[in-house]
């Protein structure tokens, strides 16, 4: 009898000990079906000895051990991948488990709640023939099903059927056999690319299979990154080693793949929530295998067990969306690089801005910066110009400033497309009673519901509650008191709509384009010259490329700047540059128009005069004054629960129990910057320590020791991107 050790998924529990039956193979890595208490889980078979502290095996005796129900006939998972699971538990302080999930989504293996290998009679004799194996035989016909199923037919044990495949009386067969996915063709439409271009691709092609190798691939908005990172794609098909290409947003996946296609002769497989279920099962069977050589996908993608990777690309790596901040809070830009230093393979990170810990990396020496300065084609970078809306203020009830509205006419005229960008969706941000200066606020959030007049409703954008627009105020009862304030997407939508009826519009949010067909659609829409102006929130600042869009108007460059967030700054500075960018892309120079109320801050300074330089030096000198990251290191501690008292208390005991320690730091408890959310009170306790403190180990030991009523959460953030 052997012992061996599974790390399960959908639980928080280590790894814990199995009994193995002779004749079993199952090395590290193995996928498998085990019982826990009455449920059957998936696992993972686990190193032995290894030494995570994040998790601790139960030991439990021999006699008592209880077997696996059976493994999945699927290639291990490889010990890069084992590895990326144990480092991304400890560094996030989550529970292995989690990760695991991630790695294996139970559509990943099973069909309708079943494994999806089924078996069935050979036909053949077994040559020990037991009247129980004769029984089974007999029983189960030419049926066909899972091992439980053909137990459950037969009344055999699983033992008993186990053996009977062994002796080769049944067979597995694959259902559904997948189809392999196409081979993209790296010598389909290969670019001419420019001298510049070729010079960066030769860099990339030239580490494929020479190991890990992290690049900063810094290049302006329009340079061609996208060509360049595609020639580090082909040369490992070349090799026949797999790419995986990471996006941060589902609605850029669709414009990308096409873009792939039209470069490698097919589309890549996708990776995303969109996908639909036997999809899902489909891309990953074939990832794992090692038959699907490209994967372009959302964060998730990240954790996929690619047999024989050689390559990774994070595209718009500085952007927000690739930190998660549900279940297990880890970073796909960070977590991505240490995938590559386990597998030992290079990794791009692409961006017009990137992050400041990408450049700090840069500076450090641990990653290559490749540069592209100049856009593609000769296209030029747009003039960017500021509004100061102090001395231009737009019309009472407008939002677009009389120097912007000239443009637009301008561009009307010509017949070249606009946008304009606010950063909100809905139509007003906020609804006020007149009379009483109430505010509608969600009853489950610290937040306002946010009116969206299209679909009729007020909104929460925290937790998704929604209400009819009340047509008395709630609080002093009077009829047509309510307003509207502040602009959203849909109210600028409506103000262009007034100013220039003949003009077509698009509003380009979640809202409006929530899967990558609506996506798709409206790439298409802009391609064909169906659009005049788009009105569109952060999603359209990145990675498409229109070239008739000849003019952007930021509506409001002022509203990332408040709130004093760490990255305030460096995010509006991004979102502006990246907006802008979409700008002048053809052969028609573009033209950006900032409005904003202090045209002499360091961010909108540096924009105007297209000094990207001087922005990060002076965010660096900040944050290197401040030791804020990356030259300090931050955690968050969410302590929240439905009871207010009890989430105060348990946030004061633990706040209270934080180590003494000269280079750290624990700041709080004070209410988060929810303090309500979904329901639950938030308290948070914010931990500031110096960039070389053990900090994982401390906040362990820490937590480890602390305790806290059942209704109490609490969820740790390393590496907090907003708070
Ligand atoms: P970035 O990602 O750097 O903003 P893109 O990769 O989207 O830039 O390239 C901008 C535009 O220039 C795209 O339309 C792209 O197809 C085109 N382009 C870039 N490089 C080449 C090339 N070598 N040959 C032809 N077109 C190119
Ligand atoms: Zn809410």
């Amino acid at each position: 009898m052997a012992r061996i050790r599974v790390l399960l998924t959908n639980t928080a529990l280590g790894p814990l000990d199995y009994r193995l039956d002779p004749g079993i193979e199952a090395p590290p890595g193995t996928l498998v079906e085990v019982p826990l208490g009455p449920r059957r889980m998936l696992g993972c078979v686990w190193d032995e000895g290894s030494e995570s502290a994040a998790m601790a095996a139960e030991s439990v005796g021999d006699n008592r051990l209880r077997p696996i129900f059976g493994t999945y006939p699927m290639p291990p998972l490889p010990l890069e991948l084992r590895r990326l699971i144990e480092w991304t538990a400890d560094y996030y302080l989550a529970p292995a488990g989690a990760v695991l999930r991630m790695v294996v989504p139970g559509v990943a293996l099973r069909d309708g709640g079943r494994p999806i290998i089924e078996y069935r009679a050979t036909g053949t004799t077994p040559p020990r023939m037991t009247p129980q194996r004769s029984e089974a035989l007999e029983k189960i016909g030419e049926r066909q099903g899972s091992l439980r199923d053909l137990a459950d037919m037969s009344g055999a044990s699983e033992a008993v059927l186990r053996g009977l495949i062994k002796a080769g009386a049944l067979e597995a067969i694959a259902l559904s056999p997948d189809v392999p996915p196409p081979l993209p063709d790296p010598a389909f439409a290969p670019p001419a690319l420019s001298e510049e271009q070729a010079a960066a691709s030769a860099t990339f092609r030239s580490a494929i299979n020479a190991g890990f190798q992290p690049f900063l691939l810094d290049g302006v908005t329009g340079s061609g990154k996208t060509e360049v990172y595609f020639e580090a794609v082909a040369e490992a098909i070349r090799q026949g080693k797999q790419s995986v290409i990471l996006l941060p947003e589902i609605a850029l996946t669709e414009p990308m793949l096409r873009r792939f296609e039209a470069r490698f002769g097919c589309a890549p497989v996708a990776w995303h929530s969109g996908l639909r279920q036997t999809e899902r099962r489909a891309n990953w069977r074939a990832i794992a295998s090692g038959e699907a050589l490209v994967t372009i996908g959302a964060r998730s993608a990240l954790f996929l067990p690619y047999a024989n990777l050689g390559l990774i690309v994070v595209d718009e790596a500085h952007e927000a969306s690739f930190k998660q901040e549900d279940g297990v809070h880890y970073h796909a830009r960070d977590v991505a690089v240490m995938r590559a230093k386990f597998a030992d393979v290079p990794i791009i990170l692409a961006s017009a801005t990137p992050a400041i810990e990408s450049r700090a990396q840069v500076e450090a020496g641990r990653y290559r910066e490749i540069q592209l300065p100049a856009r593609f084609g000769g296209a030029t970078l747009p003039a960017i110009r500021a509004i100061d809306l102090r001395n231009d203020p737009p019309d009472r009830g407008a939002w677009i400033s009389p120097p912007l509205v000239a443009e637009l006419s301008e561009r009307l005229e010509r017949g070249e497309q606009s946008l304009l960008f606010l950063n909100r969706r809905g139509y007003a941000p906020l609804t006020l009673c007149r009379t009483c200066g109430h505010r509608i606020e969600c009853p489950n959030c610290t937040a306002w519901m946010v009116e969206h007049r299209l679909a009729r409703r007020l909104s929460c954008h925290h937790c998704g509650h929604v209400m009819p627009p009340p047509r008395l105020c709630p609080e002093c009862q009077n009829e047509d008191t309510l307003v509207a304030c502040g602009p959203g997407v849909e109210r600028v939508a409506d103000e262009v709509k007034a100013r220039w009826p003949e003009a077509r519009t698009a509003i380009v949010t979640s809202d409006t384009l929530w899967s990558p067909a609506r996506a798709a659609e409206f790439v298409e829409h802009m391609e064909a010259g169906m659009i005049d102006i788009v009105i569109g929130t952060q999603l359209v600042t990145k990675g498409y490329h229109f070239p008739n869009l000849t003019l952007v108007g930021v509506i409001d460059a002022d509203i990332g700047l408040s709130g004093g967030d760490l990255r305030a700054s460096e995010r509006s500075f991004q979102q502006i540059a990246q907006v802008a960018g979409r700008a002048g892309r053809g052969d028609k120079p573009g033209e950006v128009l900032i409005q904003t109320r202090q045209p002499e801050a360091p961010v909108m300074a540096a924009l105007i005069a297209g000094d990207s330089a001087a922005f990060y030096a002076a965010e660096t000198e900040a944050r290197k004054d401040a030791r804020m990251p990356p030259y300090g290191r931050l955690a968050a501690i969410i302590i929240s629960s439905e009871d207010a008292v009890a989430a105060e208390r348990a946030a004061k005991a633990i706040g209270a129990a934080a180590p003494d320690s000269p280079d750290m730091e624990v700041w709080g408890p004070v209410p988060a910057p929810l303090a309500m959310l979904r329901g639950r009170h938030r308290h948070r306790l914010l931990v500031h320590a110096a960039r070389n403190f053990p900090l994982q180990k401390v906040m362990r030991e820490w937590l480890g020791a602390c305790e806290w009523p059942a209704k109490v959460r609490v969820a740790v953030d390393v590496d907090p991107y907003s708070f």
